[in-house]
C-alpha cells in the first residue's frame, strides 16, 4: 500500500505538459542518433551469456533423473519431469530413442529436438550420476544423437575450474582466479567460433573438462565470482588461452603462427614451477611395451610383431629433433632395420606406458639400462604441451605472493585484461 501511495503522489507532481515535451524530445533524440556498431557490442556484452555445451554423443546406455522442476514440449503434449519421474534409461533402439521407466516411456522419431526447460535455478538435471543447471536439449536428427545443455557462463565455469587447476589451497587463490580469467576467454572465444551450429564447446579435453556443477570447490566458486565477466582480449576481443600442467621451467613461445621460441618460467631466480609434482621425472618402459604402441599407431600387424618377440629383436630408440626451447620434436625407431620416424604428439601416444597412459611431455631424453637391457629409462620434466599458462608455475607465483594480474601478464604477456559483463 506504502509503494502505490508514493507513486500516486509522485506522478501527481508531474506537469503533463513537460512529460509530453520529454518524449517528444527522447524521440527526436532518438532517431538523430543511430547506434554504432560499438554502442550496439557494449549493449549485447552487457549480459552474461550462455554457453552450449556438448555432453554426450549417441549415449548407448545412459540415464536420466532430475531434481527440481523441469519442463519439456514433446509432440503430443508438454510433460513435466520432478523427482518424482526417477531415474530413466535413455537408448537408442531401432532408429528410435527410448526415455522409460517403470513409471515413464517416452518414445522420439527423428527429427526431433526436446528441450527440458528447468523452472527454477537451482534446478537440476542428472545425466549419467552427474548433476547438470541450465536447459537440456536433445536433438534427434539423421540418426544422431546429441544431448547439449545450455548454461549461464558463470554456471559453466563451476563445472570447469576444480578439473582444469587444484583448488585445495586456501594460497593458491591467485593461480585459480588467473586460470579463472583463462577459462572465461576460451569459453567466450568459443562463443566467436562454435564447434558447429548446435553447440559451443566439447565437455571434454577437446576443449575444456566439464563435468557438470556439484564438484565446484568453494575457492574456485569465490574465484570465479571475483573475476566476474573478466576476459584476456586483444583488439579483436576474448582470445582461446591455452595452458597446461607443469612447462618444467621452459616455456613455448609462439611467434606469431611459429612456434620457434621459448622463455624461462622464472620469477625472483626461482623457476615457477618447481612446486609442481611433475617438475622433474624418470619412468621406464619395457621395449615390448613400446613395440606394441608402435604397432597400433603405424598398423603394424600383429603377426609381425610377434615374429619379432618369438625370434628376438633389437629396437633402437634415438632423438633427431628437438625444439630450441629443448621438447623433443622428432625421434626414429629402428626395429631390426625397419625405421619409424615419430613427431609431436604421436611421441607422447608411442612412449606410452603399459596402461596406456602417455608419456607426461615432450621434454625428456633417453637413457638406457645397462644392466636390464629389456627395458629403458625416460628421464624428463614438466606436463602437457608447455604454451600458454603454466598452471603449476601460476601456483609457485601465488605462493610468492604474486597477483593473478602479475601471472596473467606473465604467461599472457600479447593480451590485456577486460570486462565483457
Ligand atoms: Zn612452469
Amino acid at each position: 500500500m506504502k509503494l502505490i501511495s508514493e507513486i500516486t503522489s509522485l506522478s501527481k507532481s508531474f506537469s503533463w505538459r513537460w512529460l509530453l515535451f520529454s518524449f517528444l524530445t527522447m524521440l527526436f533524440l532518438m532517431q538523430c542518433s543511430p547506434k554504432t556498431a560499438s554502442q550496439q557490442a557494449q549493449a549485447l556484452s552487457v549480459r552474461e551469456p550462455d554457453i552450449r555445451v556438448c555432453i554426450a554423443e549417441n549415449p548407448r546406455e545412459a540415464t536420466l533423473a532430475f531434481q527440481g522442476i523441469y519442463t519439456a514440449e514433446l509432440e503430443e503434449a508438454r510433460y513435466i519431469f520432478d523427482d518424482g519421474v526417477g531415474r530413466m534409461s535413455v537408448n537408442l533402439q531401432d532408429g528410435r530413442l527410448v526415455l522409460s521407466n517403470e513409471n515413464r516411456f517416452f518414445e522420439l522419431l527423428p527429427p526431433q529436438v526436446v528441450i527440458f526447460k528447468p523452472q527454477m535455478p537451482k534446478d537440476q538435471f542428472i545425466l549419467n550420476d552427474i548433476p547438470y543447471q541450465g536447459e537440456l536439449t536433445i536433438h534427434f536428427l539423421d540418426g544422431e544423437v546429441t544431448l547439449i545443455n545450455t548454461i549461464a557462463m558463470e554456471g559453466y565455469l563451476k563445472g570447469v575450474l576444480p578439473y582444469e587447476i587444484p583448488t585445495a589451497r586456501e594460497d593458491y587463490k591467485e593461480a585459480v582466479m588467473a586460470q579463472a580469467i583463462a577459462a572465461r576467454s576460451y569459453a567466450h572465444y568459443r562463443l566467436e567460433n562454435p564447434v558447429n551450429d548446435l553447440y559451443d564447446t566439447w565437455a571434454d579435453e577437446r576443449d575444456q573438462v566439464y563435468k557438470g556443477t556439484d564438484k565446484t570447490t568453494p575457492l574456485a566458486e569465490r574465484a570465479i565470482s571475483e573475476t566476474h565477466g573478466i576476459v584476456l582480449a586483444d583488439e579483436t576481443g576474448p582470445m582461446i588461452t591455452q595452458f597446461h600442467s607443469t612447462c618444467g621451467g621452459v616455456l613455448e613461445e609462439y611467434i606469431g603462427s611459429d612456434p620457434s621460441g621459448f622463455a624461462f618460467d622464472l620469477t625472483d631466480n626461482e623457476y615457477n614451477c618447481k612446486v609442481s609434482p611433475h617438475y622433474r621425472w624418470v619412468e621406464f618402459r619395457e621395449v615390448e611395451t613400446v613395440l606394441w604402441n608402435l604397432s597400433r599407431e603405424f598398423d603394424i600387424d600383429s603377426s609381425q610383431v610377434n615374429s619379432w618377440i618369438e625370434a628376438g629383436y633389437e629396437l633402437v630408440t634415438e632423438v633427431t629433433s628437438r625444439k630450441s626451447s629443448g621438447r623433443v620434436s622428432e625421434i626414429l625407431l629402428n626395429i631390426q632395420g625397419a625405421e619409424y620416424r615419430v613427431d609431436d604428439f604421436r611421441i607422447r601416444r608411442v612412449l606410452a606406458d603399459k596402461s596406456g597412459k602417455i608419456l607426461k611431455s615432450n621434454f625428456f631424453f633417453f637413457r638406457t639400462s645397462p644392466a636390464n637391457p629389456e627395458k629403458f629409462y625416460i628421464i624428463g620434466a614438466g606436463a602437457g604441451h608447455g604454451s600458454g599458462m603454466c598452471q603449476w608455475g601460476a601456483i609457485g607465483m601465488a605462493l610468492k605472493g604474486y597477483s593473478h594480474n602479475n601471472i596473467l601478464g606473465l604467461y599472457y604477456p600479447q593480451l590485456s585484461i577486460k570486462k565483457v559483463y
